[in-house]
């Protein structure tokens, strides 16, 4: 490196050009990889693939939608969620106590025919992006909440930015219409301006009318769902090939150990398996389902929560069923040493606000997104008015993903992250000490400022491409 005239040293990162210049000085090829390639790629050495083929179109059967609930803090998630679950539980064993396990499937009649829908039971669009993150997607169908009487917010303009840059189908609920004052009608209407234009309007999103709190509706929102996926989904799974899925939530019990809920995706997932679940492994000893019932196996898209893993792995990591114990170790401590790396790599990789203006310069780039986090609402909405306000010509684009009030947590890093390059700015406010921490590990840029105009100057200045690199 030094003699092509770059000074750097072993612990810095470089970008790809110059990796593809080192490459060509010493003769060889250079392949920059994703870790879900490498990931891939270390799978396909123990001759598994993960996720791509099911076989012959004949081995594949319909699995239940898995649906995800968003909208804005209050418009009723957790009441919608509560209220479909208990009118809808799958037919439980008497004395089955309602287990929270991260998810959990409803039955339902749709069109004479007995049909279930899985619900991924946290709600908001944090664990659908922190999944999104690394690079998963659990989600077939997103709710969106709006609360009739409240219209649409900003978390649900998030949400459904969310939805539709995953490419996943939205049926809107609209919620609290026993409330006086609520407006389902305004509610659709505000919604066009943002593509979702309801059936009734001439489009093709289906807007369903509920009270979670008096569970009304609840019977046409699952019709809705279901319809939806029967329209623009094709939902199928072969159920008779070794299980692979995806952690939904993990943690780690006093008594019983590493416990984690796994989605199965595709195949069978069966007691005494031997599985390997991101950088975990270990043989399947029970599972339980969200009704506390043991269950001996589980077909796509149904949640379970698996006991008998080594170690407490992380939501959206995948889980894959192997031949036996030996390679499920083999490949979990491959990636546990590939993880370590990473992270030591990854400590200087995300790039700062400056390095964002250099790629933006050149072409890299089209607009610099902003994450802003404060004190008060007064200032956060002044701070993002200001910052909007910054004229430095029309080919510079500057976008905010999410605004709010309170501490930095590891909800806006995810989003960072999931926006590859996207800078969180603080006012007046810090990061909880585990958004620092996943801040650091993934080198995300977060900014702290205490006068507005101080963060008005710095964010022009990059805007320019005058930023001074230190400050
Ligand atoms: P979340 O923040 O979106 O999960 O919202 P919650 O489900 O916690 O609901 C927020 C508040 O709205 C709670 O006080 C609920 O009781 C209330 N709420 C939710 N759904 C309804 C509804 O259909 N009608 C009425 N009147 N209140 C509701």
């Amino acid at each position: 490196m030094l003699h092509l005239g770059e000074m750097v040293t072993a612990t810095q990162s470089v970008n790809e050009e110059t990796l593809q210049l080192l490459g060509a000085e010493l003769d060889y090829v250079v392949q920059v990889v994703s870790p879900e390639e490498e990931d891939r790629e270390l799978l396909e050495s123990f001759k598994i693939e993960f996720g791509e083929d099911e076989g012959d179109d004949a081995d594949l059967v319909p699995r239940p939608p898995v649906v995800t609930v968003m909208g804005h803090v209050d418009h009723g998630k957790t009441k919608t969620l509560d209220a479909i679950r208990n009118t809808n539980v799958v037919a439980r064993e008497a004395g089955g106590i309602t287990q929270h396990i991260g998810a959990y499937q409803v039955a339902t009649t749709h069109e004479g025919e007995e049909r279930k829908i899985t619900f991924i039971d946290t709600p908001g669009h944090e664990a659908f992006t922190a999944m999104r993150a690394r690079g998963a997607q659990a989600t077939d169908i997103a709710v969106l909440v709006v609360a009739a009487d409240d219209g649409v917010k900003p978390q649900t303009i998030e949400a459904l930015n969310h939805a539709q840059a995953a490419n996943v189908p939205i049926v809107v609920a609209v919620n609290k219409v026993d409330k006086e004052g609520a407006d389902p009608t305004k509610v659709r209407a505000q919604l066009t301006e943002y593509g979702l234009v309801a059936e009734e309007f001439g489009g093709s999103t289906m807007f369903v009318d509920i009270s979670a709190k008096q569970g009304l509706g609840i019977d046409s929102l699952l019709e809705a769902i279901l319809l939806t996926a029967d329209a623009e989904l094709d939902l199928r799974a072969n159920p008779d090939m070794d299980a692979q899925g995806l952690a939904i939530e993990a943690h780690l019990d006093k008594g019983r150990g590493p416990v984690a809920t796994v989605l199965v995706q595709r195949g069978t997932l069966r007691v005494g398996d031997s599985i390997v679940c991101g950088e975990a492994y270990g043989r399947v000893r029970a599972m339980l389902d969200d009704n506390g019932d043991t269950v001996e196996e589980a077909d796509p898209s149904r949640p379970v929560r698996v006991l008998g893993l080594t170690a407490v792995p992380r939501a959206g990591d995948n889980f894959l069923v192997v031949t036996d114990d030996r390679m499920a170790r083999q490949i979990a401590q491959e990636r546990a040493a590939r993880q370590r790396i990473a992270e030591m790599a990854k400590a200087g990789r995300r790039r700062t606000l400056e390095e964002l203006f250099s790629d933006y310069e050149k072409g890299k780039i089209d607009e610099l997104k902003l994450i802003i986090k404060g004190d008060v609402s007064g200032s956060v909405e002044a701070l993002e008015d200001a910052l909007l306000k910054i004229d430095v010509g029309e080919e510079v684009n500057l976008r905010v993903l999410h605004r709010a009030v309170g501490a930095i947590t590891e909800y806006d890093v995810n989003l960072a992250i999931a926006d590859d390059n996207a800078v969180i700015i603080g006012f007046n406010v810090r990061p909880e000490v585990r958004a620092r921490d996943l801040a650091e590990r993934e080198g995300v840029d977060i900014r702290y400022y205490s006068v507005i105009y101080q963060a008005i100057e710095e964010i022009e200045a990059a805007l320019k491409g005058m930023l001074k690199p230190e400050f």
